[in-house]
């Protein structure tokens, strides 16, 4: 699938990157495995994540292996190695990278454990929901939406999302929002506040990677609460933090970051809620493209045109 992060890579979010394949949310068949890979076979059908960490270095060892061996270092595929936009592609530490794809969940729908519901989820689980809890999430783009559908899984007792894309919000209340407010319309912080007495919620999402976004996140969640922070904050030098609504950085607000979990561990949790059709994120995929295609993907997905949300790559038939 292209992400919008493929599109990020090529405007330069990163850094420059020269002759590097992008793509990082893909499964595959294996064709060739190395002799040092344990309980995998030539032709298994595997999932890999968008993020291979090493599971040696000291990050990974401290729990953190998104940053494995640096800040972001887990992301590989078409950052530090070639992504995965190919008919072929190579897996690092291969071992616990791979994962096996159950029979009964077909390739479509298994990719997006790779990246969308394993970045979505972590926003609602770094978001630390107490059951019955509420949760704002801001901006319903693909991680938005699965932020909200995996605030839904944790037992959040009222989900708010903010969005103002038509089709967006139609899917934010299939997948789990009791309430869309379209800040186009509503002034998303004062809707927030009415909407929880005036107490804020429990914990906020931001799924966009927006100075606004992020700034609303810290002043709707309540004393004690959580921003759970997804959003690639792809410009300037700072990002900047409401001082007041802080509580003048004695507020009892916890602010966590993440970047997508990979493992195979992860990835087999997220296929068995595919398994058992606790979630299926397939209404997300907006559009498909053969791999000759791929050029006009990338340009309807970096434009966002004709309502794209995700679209899938199909190689062959
Ligand atoms: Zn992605
Ligand atoms: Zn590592």
């Amino acid at each position: 699938m292209v992400c919008t992060s493929d599109t990020h890579t090529v405007a330069g979010a990163i850094g420059d990157r020269e002759n590097l394949t992008l793509g990082h949310e893909a499964v595959g068949i294996i064709y060739k495995l190395g002799s040092a890979v344990k309980g995998f076979k030539e032709g298994d059908r595997v999932a890999v994540n968008a993020i291979t960490p090493c599971y040696l270095c000291e990050n990974c060892q401290r729990g953190y292996t998104s940053q494995c061996q640096t800040i972001l270092g887990g992301w590989k595929f078409a950052n530090l190695k070639d992504g995965n936009m190919a008919e072929y592609f190579h897996v690092n530490s291969a071992q616990a990278n791979l994962t096996p794809i159950p029979d009964s969940i077909s390739d479509d729908v298994a990719v997006y454990t790779t990246d969308m519901m394993s970045t979505g989820f972590m926003g609602a689980e770094n978001a630390n929901i107490p059951i019955g809890g509420s949760v704002a999430v801001f901006a319903q783009g693909p991680v938005g939406l699965m932020a909200t559908a995996g605030a839904r899984l944790l037992g959040a007792g009222l989900i708010i999302a903010v969005e103002s894309v038509p089709a967006r919000i139609e899917l934010a209340k299939k997948f789990g929002a009791d309430v869309v407010i379209n800040f186009e319309e509503t002034d998303p912080v004062q809707a927030i506040l009415d909407l929880t007495d005036g107490q804020g919620v429990d914990s906020a999402i931001e799924a966009l990677g927006a100075q606004k976004t992020f700034e609303d996140c810290i002043k709707v969640t309540r004393p004690g609460g959580t921003i759970s922070n997804t959003g690639y904050h792809g410009h300037g030098d700072y990002v900047k933090i409401p001082r007041l609504e802080w509580g003048v950085g004695m507020g009892d607000k916890t602010i966590r970051t993440g970047l997508c979990p990979g493992g195979s561990e992860r990835m087999k949790r997220l296929l068995r809620l595919l398994e058992q059709r606790r979630v299926d994120p397939t209404p997300m995929t907006t559009h498909t493209f053969s791999f000759d295609e791929i050029e006009k993907a990338f340009e309807v997905m970096d434009k966002k045109l004709d309502g794209i949300i995700k679209p899938l790559i199909i190689f062959g038939d």
